[in-house]
């Protein structure tokens, strides 16, 4: 179980080793309750768990959603019972009295005795009552073993008495595994997803050609700079590489590399080391939003062997469509030049988006 859903569970097709702990219904708020339709099917009693269903545990104030869904029940009839199992009874009292509404403090839910104390004291049958709670080990469980129908809402806060968050919440979540392969999600409860171009995938792509633009531009810069300007000893930078060339591999205007063809990809090392690293960086602050996660010498490597394998494919891509294609020279330089982009984008955004990233891409 990963999120709460909204929805229905079918509850007559699980197993009954299961279905002790399953609620009728999953909703992400008590606001959420549609009290018209349980008052139309012969509802008329609503037992109420407090805690992290009604207000956040511990809290002295009522939400306004509480407020507003007790008021509304009240208008329509229904008699309300908080029923809980705190150990602190004088806030019980305290808070009850603030929303108006009788309490039932008894033993440990899912203990029967508070579930039947209530159908007593308001002179119903569980048919004719509905108990809300947010944990499916006492609120629902109770409920089901008194014969009642429940209601599971998410939970209001993530403060926990202790037991409930290492405990409670960890059994849930397997439950929640199973009880899920039975449930039907609220059609209006699904949200819509939003178009393409407002999605978050289209918004990372956007931002990591940016990121790419910028780095490409500083890949260009740098290169420029290192081979007509940067001089060393009196000397260009460019010219000082064909010597060294020259001299260490005996390359000359008879070999098959001439010297003046070295400086290009020797300075050329640099700045696509450079560029690399601000598009890491960058796509790690600004695409991915990843800055909470420390910077691992693994993701870095990996960013980096992405990238160069990405520089491959671009290449490979665009060699090819510049050798099939049948236009001018230009036509074919700028056709090569454009699939080769394109593939190495794709190759790019998508391994570094799922593999490099997977993290923060996830959200
Ligand atoms: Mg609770």
């Amino acid at each position: 179980m990963r999120h709460f859903k909204s929805g229905t569970f079918a509850r007559d097709t699980m197993p009954t080793s299961v279905r002790p702990f399953s609620p009728h219904i999953s909703l992400t708020g008590i606001d959420q309750v549609d009290l018209q339709a349980l008052w139309d099917s012969g509802k008329r009693l609503l037992l109420l768990d407090v805690d992290n269903t009604l207000l956040p545990w511990k809290a002295k104030e009522v939400p306004p959603e509480s407020k507003a869904f007790l008021t509304r029940a009240r208008e329509l009839g229904f008699d309300l019972c908080a029923i809980s199992n705190t150990r602190h009874p004088e806030r019980l009292t305290v808070i009850c009295g603030l929303m108006e509404i009788d309490f039932i403090r008894d033993k440990f839910k899912p203990s029967r005795r508070m579930y039947n104390a209530a159908l007593e004291k308001y002179g119903r049958t569980p048919e004719q009552t509905m108990m809300i709670g947010d944990q499916l080990l006492t609120d629902i469980w109770g409920a089901n073993r008194a014969g009642i129908d429940a209601i599971w809402v998410r939970r209001l806060g993530k403060e926990e008495f202790i037991g409930t968050r290492l405990v409670s919440r960890n059994v849930e979540k397997l439950l929640g595994t199973v009880l899920y392969r039975y449930f039907q999600a609220e059609e209006a409860d699904v949200e819509r997803r939003p178009g393409f171009f407002r999605r978050a995938v289209f918004q990372q792509m956007v931002k990591f050609a940016m990121v790419g633009g910028l780095a490409t531009a500083v890949d260009l810069g740098l290169h420029n700079y290192l081979m007509f300007r940067a001089t060393s000893g009196g000397m260009l930078l460019r010219e000082r590489v064909e010597l060294w060339a020259a001299a260490t591999f005996g390359l000359s205007q008879d070999t098959f590399i001439h010297p003046a063809e070295v400086a290009y990809p020797v300075l050329k090392i640099g700045p696509v080391l450079l560029a690399i690293l601000i598009s890491y960086l960058m796509n790690r602050w600004l695409t991915f939003q990843a800055t909470h996660e420390k910077i691992t010498v693994r993701q870095v490597v990996q960013f980096y062997a992405v990238a160069l394998v990405g520089m491959l494919i671009s290449i490979t891509a665009g060699s090819v469509v510049n050798a099939a294609a049948t236009g001018s020279v230009q036509a074919n330089w700028l056709k090569g030049s454009l699939v080769g982009m394109v593939a190495g984008f794709i190759w790019n955004f998508n391994v570094q988006r799922r593999w490099t990233f997977k993290k923060g891409s996830e959200q």
